[in-house]
């Protein structure tokens, strides 16, 4: 049977590498990976879930931030191969302190 009802469809659940619920995922953050030019690698925001690569996902707030950051979720999340280096996250960071001035 296929369901009419879209306002009923739950749509798409994702998982906070944060606090690990799982939640709608209009309700997460997607952040990707990214590496600058000095080869670094960046987890920044990707409010518009638009952009290309893998994603994770988490909620818009410090302490599933904190978490995540303390489990190392977002190299195993990403995929990051770099090791000991941990995937700098200023960006979220700096993502979520402009989010809430708003
Ligand atoms: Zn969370």
């Amino acid at each position: 049977v296929i369901p009419h009802d879209d306002a009923a469809a739950p749509g798409p659940i994702r998982t906070c590498i944060g606090c690990r619920e799982r939640v709608a995922k209009r309700e997460l953050l997607r952040v990707i990976l990214r590496i600058d030019e000095d080869g670094l690698p960046a987890v920044v925001a990707d409010p518009e879930g638009t952009a290309p690569g893998r994603g994770a996902h988490l909620h818009p707030t410090d302490a599933c931030l904190e978490l995540a950051v303390r489990r190392r979720a977002f190299a195993r999340a990403l995929r990051w191969k770099g090791g000991a280096q941990a995937p700098d996250t200023a960006g979220v960071r700096a993502h979520l302190a402009l989010s809430e001035t708003e």
